[in-house]
């Protein structure tokens, strides 16, 4: 049985327990918003780079060049600071070691803290692959908080001694900021691909293809090289909602967007541009060309099978962009040039090069 720290002598005891909260910390503090900017700014395996070199620095260097340290290795090779505690408190090692204040307990809390950690870490990771992840979100962050709440007060209760590793667990650069760090930048990251797509179809939305056009057009201004749209809609579209529910129309949108994405190049860009309507934008491509493209695709979506809707056809318009036209102009093009396949008998393409 070990002696319990009630053997420390009481004043003795009461400084440690100051200076190891005047110091544990700010110390905790300060790695862990270090760590949490390296995550935020540099990813994850970074981050566990860096602090196993800061880990192993620490440990180094306090084996080096301090006389009265020790230092503990763990099997899951985690270091535990006895010697910063040794430090704080200006204890002689043998009474440190014969008193069992630190080393036995040191290494069990590690291993399980570390279990703990990890467990809620890979929690922390799944929910963050989440699509409702804003909600699970503030799940996580209240699970965090309750199983650090928990733990510690079992911790607490059950070892009725002061728990140096606890102390840096509460702030523990693996846990609390740095893993809030983590998944905000993953929030961050959803978000802005929720902001640029549809919901639907998975493809960029409205927005998006704006921006896009834009970046292209600019080009275009500026060094002259072209690039064409091509606009489709949907014939029909509302007999199928009527025939066939609205699920189904959805179904078929969902399969001609798959169509569509399979058909263009890399280099292209497709996305919905409103209702049963759909935008393609062909960098450095020609009227030709983009006739071609718009033509092939024509054939297959007639050619497609859409399930219980059965046959689809779809109107194409297509155009390119032209000296002194404004962006406006050109989308303007492509919606007459649309709307005149619409006018002569739909499920062909229509080019507006006049
Ligand atoms: P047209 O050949 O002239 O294009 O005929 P249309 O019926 O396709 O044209 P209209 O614009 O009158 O109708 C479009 C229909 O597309 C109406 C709307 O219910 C349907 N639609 C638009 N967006 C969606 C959607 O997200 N899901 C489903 N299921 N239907 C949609
Ligand atoms: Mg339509
Ligand atoms: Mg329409």
């Amino acid at each position: 049985m070990l002696p319990s720290q009630n053997s420390m002598p009481p004043d003795l005891m009461a400084k440690y327990k100051r200076q190891t909260y005047l110091l544990a910390f700010p110390a905790g503090i300060v790695l862990t918003l270090l760590y949490a900017f390296i995550i935020a700014k540099s990813g994850l395996q970074f981050y566990i780079a860096i602090f196993m070199i800061v880990e192993l620095a620490l440990f180094m260097a306090l084996v080096k060049f301090i006389p009265r340290s020790i230092s503990i290795v763990d099997p899951v090779f985690y270091f535990s600071y006895a010697s910063y505690l040794l430090i704080v408190t200006q204890l002689n090692l043998n009474y440190a070691l014969h008193s069992g204040l630190f080393a036995p307990h040191m290494l069990a809390e590690s291993i399980n803290s570390l279990t703990l950690w990890l467990i809620v870490f890979m929690v922390g990771a799944y929910l963050a692959m989440n699509p409702n992840y804003v909600r699970a979100f503030f799940v996580y962050i209240f699970l965090v908080v309750f199983i650090m709440a928990v733990y510690n007060i079992w911790s607490l209760y059950f070892s009725g001694r002061l728990e140096s590793g606890l102390l840096f667990r509460w702030i523990n650069p693996i846990a609390g900021l740095s893993l809030a760090a983590l998944l905000i930048q993953r929030m961050g990251a959803l978000q802005q691909k929720y902001a640029t797509t549809d919901s639907l179809t998975g493809l960029l939305n409205r927005r998006a293809l704006y921006r896009i056009l834009e970046q292209e057009m600019e080009r275009f201004v500026r060094y002259g090289t072209p690039f064409s749209i091509i606009l489709f809609d949907m014939d029909y579209f509302k007999n199928v909602n009527d025939t066939h529910g609205h699920l189904a129309g959805d179904n078929a949108l969902k399969s001609l967007s798959d169509l569509a994405e399979n058909t263009i190049r890399r280099m292209d860009s497709l996305g919905r541009w409103g209702g049963e309507e759909f935008l393609i934008v062909l960098p450095g491509t020609d009227s030709e060309q983009a006739r071609i493209l718009a033509g092939r695709l024509c054939l297959m979506v007639k050619e497609h099978p859409f399930g219980k809707v059965q046959k689809l056809t779809a109107s194409f318009g297509v155009t390119t962009s032209r000296p002194g036209g404004s962006l406006e102009d050109m989308l303007h093009r492509a919606d007459h040039a649309m709307y005149r396949a619409k006018q002569s008998g739909r499920g062909k393409v229509v080019a507006d090069f006049s």
